[in-house]
């Protein structure tokens, strides 16, 4: 049996450094690694707990959040700011207690599992990413969620979004609390009385991993809500799904259209 070798940086630039070692990787939370197939081949494991990443600020109309931030603590911070946030209403219904306690934005940015409840809510809130090391720069959070070489030797410093007042809805495909979703879906709204003034549709879980509904977005601008025939909008929205233990493609392509109209109508009527 081998052995996986620890390593306390106090400074960013002594992480950076044992990151290009061989088999050594950044430790945040730890329960993506735990679940990791790659686990026998790490060496060794960055804590990243002493480095200054773990903040949230709100800074020239932009919420920053530091990479070590817990799901717990994004809820607790944007509570006092922002208690509207889908960000919220994401995250207090993932996983359970503790695990939300040692979830990090920065691990699960990274990670980017099929069930995130993060990714949806910070693709429609049209996020950015900043990295540090090999390929340090700030990255819109699309750009990086699709370009997986972007992690190598690099760190997530923090991720950031502008603060705007959207009307916000989320909905996780699940059949217990405590599951994994299938699929979600993040809408974020503005309206003028009835009128639709902007839209971002944001499906997680589908092949591809996720997809922002900007041709359905462009058919609802301008629209007034009353004039708007949603199960007939939505039944030509077909996504790809990879069915597995939550039911067939068909089916979830079915639940999908399903939660779609039921949220726009939500977010529509509120
Ligand atoms: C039982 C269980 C249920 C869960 N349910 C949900 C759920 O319903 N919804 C949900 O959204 N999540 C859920 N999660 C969490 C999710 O599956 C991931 O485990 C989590 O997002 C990883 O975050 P972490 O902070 O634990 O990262 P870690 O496990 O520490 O790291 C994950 C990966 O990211 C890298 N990494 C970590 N931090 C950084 C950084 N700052 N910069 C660069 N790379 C970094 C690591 O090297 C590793 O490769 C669940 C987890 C478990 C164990």
């Amino acid at each position: 049996m081998y052995e996986i070798k620890w390593y306390f940086p106090g400074s960013i630039d002594e992480a950076l450094d044992l990151i290009k070692l061989e088999g050594v990787i950044p430790h945040a939370g730890g329960t993506g690694i735990l679940k990791s197939r790659l686990l026998e081949k790490i060496k060794g494991l960055v804590d990243l707990g002493k480095l200054s990443i773990n903040y949230f600020c709100e800074e020239n109309g932009e919420i920053k959040i530091g990479a070590m931030q817990t799901y717990g603590d994004v809820i607790e911070n944007l509570q006092r700011i922002d208690p509207d946030s889908i960000l919220i209403k994401a995250l207090s219904q993932a996983a359970s207690t503790p695990l939300r306690n040692r979830i990090t934005v920065g691990g699960s940015v990274s990670y980017f599992p099929v069930w995130s409840d993060i990714m949806g809510p910070l693709i429609a809130l049209d996020a950015s990413v900043t990295l540090l090391g090999e390929n340090a720069g700030i990255y819109n959070i699309r750009y990086f969620a699709n370009n997986r070489l972007l992690r190598r030797n690099s760190l997530v410093k923090e991720v950031k979004f502008k603060k705007d007042r959207w009307k916000s809805y989320y909905f996780r495909a699940v059949r217990t609390s405590f599951d994994y979703a299938a699929f979600t879906i993040s809408i974020l709204a503005k309206k003028d009385k009835n009128l639709v003034k902007d839209m971002r549709i944001v499906v997680t879980g589908c092949a591809g991993k996720f997809n922002r509904l900007e041709d359905l977005e462009e058919k609802l601008k301008g629209k007034e809500t009353q004039d708007l025939n949603l199960d007939d909008i939505v039944k030509d929205i077909n996504l790809e799904f990879i069915g597995k233990r939550h039911g067939s493609p068909e089916y979830l392509n079915h639940l999908f259209q399903v939660e779609l109209a039921r949220g726009l109508s939500q977010i529509f009527r509120d």
